[in-house]
């Protein structure tokens, strides 16, 4: 795979302090806009797209050889759903949220609104470049903020292109795309923001969390990790073995929510196997490497990474059942199945990442709950089962940040859901409503209309104040 541009050039510190100079004296009237004047950003926003949505493609074929139709799905398709989803609600967010008021302040009305935080850091990683970087900068215009993107160096026509299209879209000093790698994002995240969306790896969240705390600015971080899938003895097989196989080869099985690691019940473990085979032969034909629908690992790091990690299980014991065809040519590994993967293998002791799929086996559903929760808390958890108490005990007895019974991945399409991990795999939550109030400061308001009896509780502190003390306490 030949690659027209390299990694981009480190962004200087003139010009990253230029453009943050240049949205801190604009921020304020980004925020007081209206409803409709965000409404009419986000139009502009979305026809854009739409305008670009072949060279989209063609970036991203570049980039990783993604399929065109994979393209429309995985990357356009979610951010014109956030956009018509946040231009329907942006109204309802952006109105008074009135509040119930307790008896001991009758006498006074209260509500909530949502106030932008004001100038705001968007970070992102290359696996879903142009749907991880404008599904919360939707959500950031929404909340009328002014935005500062780094995208990932890792894809370099899809960055490139970002800066082209969002530049016809706004100006620079409403939103501005800020290219380089880690040099140029430790020079922003020195900046006092308001608010920083981090998109990326746990062991980077970290630092951008301690970044963030010398200016003790809010962050809403979305990792990864590993997630689990549960295929317990009354699944429909076929049926699960095709969606976790779709859910583990898309995009190469470069997905935060990808089914990392399979546990199916040991009666059915053959069966299983035998179904993600004709699945993966259903979905790529039996050479995926000649295959158009199948993308190619981003570059030759993570490539060497994932060959090392199948390496090591084999070396470990493992059995390859099917797939485990490398080529580095072009950056090629096939849909992989293993078995006897040992806990202890690189392959589990680390995010895949990569189209490899582990399938371990229980007896007993405790046995693979118990292993689950021995490891950091999934951003996703699957579940494939047609017994409601099955699936209500797993979800009662694990933590996840979100997941999906009888599917995969696609509780991210739901703009209705917050989606986002819970400690190691994230914290905070992006899309829709969430996504919005992740960008905006819930600021309570009390109204006081009439005087209260609050009036009657202030200094000085008589024996009967001490009794009107009591009694709101005993009865209010
Ligand atoms: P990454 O953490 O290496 O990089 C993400 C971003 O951080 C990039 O823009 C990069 O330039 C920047 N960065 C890298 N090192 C940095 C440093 N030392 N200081 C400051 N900034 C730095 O992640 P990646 O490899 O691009 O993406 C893969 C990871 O992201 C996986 O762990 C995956 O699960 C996770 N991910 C999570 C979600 C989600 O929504 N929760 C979505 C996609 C990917």
């Amino acid at each position: 795979m030949e690659k027209v541009l390299e990694q981009p050039a480190e962004t200087s510190v003139s010009e990253i302090q230029k453009i943050f100079d240049a949205q801190k004296d604009n921020y304020l009237q980004v925020g007081s806009t209206t409803a409709s004047q965000r409404r009419a950003k986000l139009k502009k926003l979305h026809q854009t797209i739409e305008d670009y949505r072949p060279q989209i493609k063609e970036a991203m074929y570049q980039d990783y050889r993604k399929h065109p139709s994979e393209v429309d799905l995985t990357e356009v398709y979610p951010i014109t759903s956030e956009i018509k989803h946040a231009r329907r609600k942006l109204g309802n967010w952006m109105g008074k949220h009135s509040v119930s008021t307790p008896i001991a302040l009758l006498g006074s009305s209260s509500h909530v609104r949502y106030e932008p935080k004001g100038m705001v850091l968007i970070i992102s990683p290359w696996n879903f470049p142009f749907n991880l970087t404008f599904g919360p900068l939707v959500s950031a215009i929404a909340a009328g903020n002014s935005v500062i993107i780094k995208p990932s160096e890792m894809t370099p026509h899809s960055s490139a292109l970002m800066v082209k299209l969002l530049a016809e879209v706004f100006d620079q000093n409403e939103v501005a795309v800020i290219e380089g790698g880690k040099d140029t994002s430790t020079e922003l995240l020195a900046l006092k923001f308001n608010h920083i969306f981090f998109t990326g790896s746990p062991n980077v969240g970290k630092i951008v969390m301690a970044a963030a705390a010398k200016h003790l600015t809010s962050v809403t971080l979305e990792l990864g990790g590993k997630s689990p899938t549960i295929v317990d003895k009354t699944a429909d097989l076929k049926m699960a073995a095709r969606r976790v196989a779709w859910g583990k080869y898309l995009n190469n099985g470069q997905v935060c929510i990808a089914p990392d690691y399979v546990y199916v019940h040991e009666s059915k473990k053959a069966e299983f196997v035998e179904e993600v085979n004709k699945a993966i032969a259903n979905f790529y034909t039996e050479t995926a490497s000649d295959e158009s629908s199948y993308s190619r690992i981003v570059n030759q790091k993570h490539f060497d990474r994932i060959k090392s990690y199948v390496d090591d299980a084999v070396d470990k014991g493992a059995k390859v059942e099917s797939g485990g065809k490398f080529d580095s040519s072009q950056n090629y590994i096939s849909p992989t199945v293993m078995t006897d993967v040992s806990n202890e293998s690189k392959l589990m002791t680390n995010e895949i990442f990569g189209p490899i799929m582990p399938i371990f086996t229980f007896k007993d559903l405790d046995e693979a709950i118990d292993q689950i929760n021995s490891r950091e808390k999934p951003l996703a958890l699957y579940i494939f089962s047609k017994s409601n108490k099955k699936i209500n005990y797993i979800l009662k007895n694990t933590r996840a940040g979100g997941g999906c019974i009888n599917h995969t991945s696609v509780q991210f399409f739901n703009t209705n859901l917050p989606f986002g991990g819970s400690n190691n795999s994230g914290i905070g939550k992006g899309h829709g409503y969430a996504g919005f109030k992740s960008f905006s400061n819930a600021r309570g308001i009390l109204r006081q209309h009439i005087p209260n009896a609050v009036e009657l509780l202030l200094p000085p502190y008589t024996k009967f104040t001490q009794k009107l003390i009591d009694l709101t306490i005993k009865w209010f």
